[in-house]
């Protein structure tokens, strides 16, 4: 048994959460985009949120812009601020670790991607602040997230294995057996984008780009386990689309 497993369930304890001055409910109408490479779930979050005339320009010249932004099959939560950015989309990058997690080098997910882009994602932080881009060292909370789900989706890096669907029983299987053999799963980066929540539910909304057009439902224990997944630093990006029509 993996006594991590343990520690980490009982930090992700949100039954006391105030929930009073928020909204009872929020849900953002998002337009689905399925992936199409094993590599692409970010930029698929980035075109869920684009309004539509820049997710058309975006489609009509991926190859294009992913050559132009420099990414190489491998993007970075760095990269989707960029294409926003690119876009005028209003926007807060919030992250533990700015810049490259020195951990991530002996993270096998990392591992080869790491060698390839470490000069690439050092600069585009480096710059990040003269282009205009927000980035924030910290943790937030669930009830931020919840809070400023008011103002726009919010596109967050999550430990794949680790985010199940209530509705299309996505990983569910895996989950249940977890439960027979505790152990942490190894980090597989994905990310998705939260469209929402139900407090007297204490459930999640979100789209993920590996499914067919749907939304998906989690608790917010498990989508505090799978956002605070070691490998994610955390990021979560806050779109603020919305934030002109409140
Ligand atoms: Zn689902």
């Amino acid at each position: 048994m993996c006594p991590q497993h343990f520690h980490e369930m009982s930090t992700a304890n949100i039954s006391d959460f105030p929930y009073h001055d928020l909204p009872e409910s929020v849900e953002i109408d998002l337009n689905h985009y399925q992936q199409k490479y094993n590599w692409d779930c970010g930029l698929s979050c980035v075109l869920m949120v684009l309004p539509k005339e820049d997710r058309e320009d975006f489609l009509s010249n991926f190859a294009g812009i992913c050559k132009d932004e420099g990414f190489n099959k491998s993007t970075w939560t760095i990269d989707l601020c960029y294409l926003l950015k690119r876009y005028k989309i209003k926007h807060v990058y919030y992250t533990i670790t700015f810049g490259i997690h020195p951990e991530h080098a002996t993270n096998s997910f990392y591992d080869t991607i790491l060698t390839k882009d470490e000069s690439r994602i050092n600069r585009r932080f480096d710059n990040a602040e003269k282009c205009g881009i927000k980035i924030k060292t910290a943790s937030v909370t669930i009830e931020y997230i919840l809070d400023q789900l008011r103002f726009g989706p919010v596109i967050v890096l999550t430990n794949t294995q680790l985010i199940i669907c209530d509705r299309c029983k996505f990983n569910k299987m895996k989950t249940e057996l977890r439960k027979l053999i505790p152990c942490v799963p190894k980090f597989q980066g994905h990310y998705i984008v939260l469209c929402g929540y139900s407090a007297n539910l204490r459930k999640i909304f979100y789209r993920n780009p590996t499914m067919y057009n749907h939304v998906c439902v989690m608790s917010m224990e498990v989508f505090e386990h799978a956002r605070k997944s070691s490998g994610t630093d955390e990021d979560i990006i806050f779109v603020k689309t919305l934030e002109n029509q409140i």
